[in-house]
């Protein structure tokens, strides 16, 4: 039994504005738009305005949550956002963040995204306390110790610093205090979060760094949020309290399926990373003589749109096949992984993908996916493929088998849901029906995260070329210059080895010691 059933993998923004400007709603409400792939269950803004707080939380998506005439009612220079991604049944409106907890000296507002293994224990201790718990979810945990410590030490920033001791865990947050804006990581780095300059003054804070684009932001401003730092920003300048470091153990999982393609996390553009992935991949797609042994029958390869359209594209070009678009998605459809219900997700894969027939018939196809976790959408996929006629249908996807729960943020579910815990490799294919089945080794993935070899350099000139052309000092040259010194071994890849950076409530679970 997990201890807890609660995980986010969520969106978090804030912006802190310069005196005169109060249209912090509207750029918060832009970041939580184009972060909506991170949460679609609901969404919440704070905002400072002079003494109050201004709160408003609703399930729906960003555009239904906030209209137009709350934007523009409530003015205000500085708030936080978030955008929440549940599973579980608890996307009530009363698990939205951010969460509040009432200190001494004001309220403290958090918004964050990551997991925190521990939450049970953590809460009851808390509850043995005489706390009193709203909600089942651990943003406000998060922001209860923040306000107890906060009275504790006298001190708002002390509480923050001590904050890792206390929790251990997956966070990447945003706060607000007293009218200042914070900004805090823990130490391993697990979720991203980054910051940039807003043109005309003020800086944001977003999980990623698209939100920064829809702002309008120059990428030469954007920057890590340091894993363990804890940063107060005010309009024109962050004060450092916490130096931190580079990340210890980011999310693999983010680059794989979980962040766009345009964002820039961990030092890397997604885009590349995942493109890596569809070269590896084709690598061991080339060792396979049934897939690309040369006969009569044309093979294209195709993408599950959109999460695995660029690694489909790295397949394409690491085995000189055509790529089409073999499967077209309906962008009104939701991701439909979050579902509680198999029925329900089955349903939603219906109405989110439909094959383009003229593509597949009589042709091999290699279907490319960037994970299997239930197994639920690619059994439904190809089940509809199989109805347009192709010859054959290899399933290749740009992850190995998720076989472990994750305790930090990225919600593959109990063990008991996860396919590759469950049945054994053969079994797999029959389950989902496909000619052949493909995963990338581990092995393989680490590669995707570190120095670029020769080879790679060659077919991925277009996408690197503006890397190292960029002219020294330059965000792009600073991130090519990060890229070559890669370390692939500090990521975390616990769902797919089973060894954690962490202790997490699962026996049989292998601890990393540091
Ligand atoms: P499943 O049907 O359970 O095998 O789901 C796998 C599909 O869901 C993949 O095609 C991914 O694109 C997507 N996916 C993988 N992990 C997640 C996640 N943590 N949250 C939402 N969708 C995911």
């Amino acid at each position: 039994m997990l201890e807890s059933c609660w995980r986010d993998e969520c969106a978090v923004m804030a912006v802190s504005l310069p005196e005169g400007r109060d249209d912090a709603a509207k750029l918060l409400y832009d970041g939580l738009r184009i972060q909506q792939h991170r949460g679609q269950d609901g969404s919440g803004i704070v905002l400072v305005s002079g003494e109050n707080m201004i709160v408003r939380k609703e399930t729906g998506l960003v555009y239904e949550v906030f209209p137009p005439e709350w934007i523009e009612q409530n003015r205000s220079p500085l708030g936080i956002a978030h955008n929440r991604y549940s599973t579980q049944g608890v996307a009530a409106k009363i698990n939205l963040q951010p969460h509040s907890a009432q200190a001494a000296a004001g309220t403290v507002s958090v918004a964050g995204n990551g997991h925190l293994p521990y939450y049970q224990s953590l809460r009851q201790s808390l509850e043995a306390e005489r706390e009193i718990f709203e909600t089942t979810n651990d943003g406000e945990l998060l922001a209860k110790i923040i306000a107890r410590e906060t009275n504790r030490t006298g001190c708002v920033v002390t509480a923050l610093c001590g904050l890792s001791e206390r929790v251990k865990g997956a966070y990447s947050a945003v706060m607000l205090f007293a009218g200042k804006l914070y900004a805090f990581r823990d130490p391993y780095g697990f979720r991203p979060l980054n910051l940039a300059e807003i043109p005309g003054g003020g800086i944001a804070v977003a999980s990623e760094t698209v939100a920064f684009d829809i702002l309008g932001c120059d990428p030469e401003t954007y920057q890590e949020v340091s894993a363990g730092s804890i940063l107060e920003i005010t309009a024109g300048k962050v004060v450092v309290h916490e130096e931190g470091h580079p990340a210890k153990t980011p999310c693999i999982f983010e680059f794989i399926y979980f962040a766009r393609p345009d964002s820039e996390i961990f030092g890397w553009p997604v885009a590349l990373v995942r493109r890596r992935i569809g070269w590896q991949l084709a690598q061991q797609l080339k060792l396979k003589a049934e897939i690309v042994s040369s006969s009569e029958d044309e093979i294209i390869v195709i993408a599950v749109p959109d999460s695995s359209t660029e690694i489909a594209l790295g397949v394409s070009e690491g085995l000189n096949l055509p790529f089409e678009p073999g499967i077209i998605r309906s962008h009104t459809a939701r991701r439909t992984f979050i579902e509680n219900e198999q029925r329900i997700r089955d349903e939603g894969v219906r109405y989110k993908f439909n094959p383009s027939r003229l593509k597949l018939k009589g042709r091999r196809v290699i279907v490319v996916d960037d994970s299997i976790v239930r197994g639920s959408t690619n059994r439904k996929l190809i089940t509809m493929l199989r109805r347009a006629g192709p010859k054959s249908i290899h399933l290749a996807i740009g992850s190995p088998q998720i076989k472990w729960s994750c305790f930090m943020g990225i919600d593959t579910p109990r063990l008991e849901e996860l396919i590759a815990n469950q049945r054994t490799f053969e079994d797999e294919v029959r389950f989902l029906n496909a000619d052949s089945l493909t995963h990338l080794t581990l092995e393989g993935l680490m590669r995707t995260v570190g120095p670029l070899t020769e080879e790679e350099r060659g077919i991925s000139r277009r996408l690197v070329r503006p890397l190292i052309e960029a002219e020294s000092g330059t965000y792009y040259a600073r991130m090519w210059q990060g890229i070559c010194q890669a370390e692939p071994e500090r990521y975390c890849f616990a769902c797919f080895s089973g060894r954690y950076p962490l202790p997490v409530p699962l026996p049989n679970a292998t601890i990393i010691s540091e």
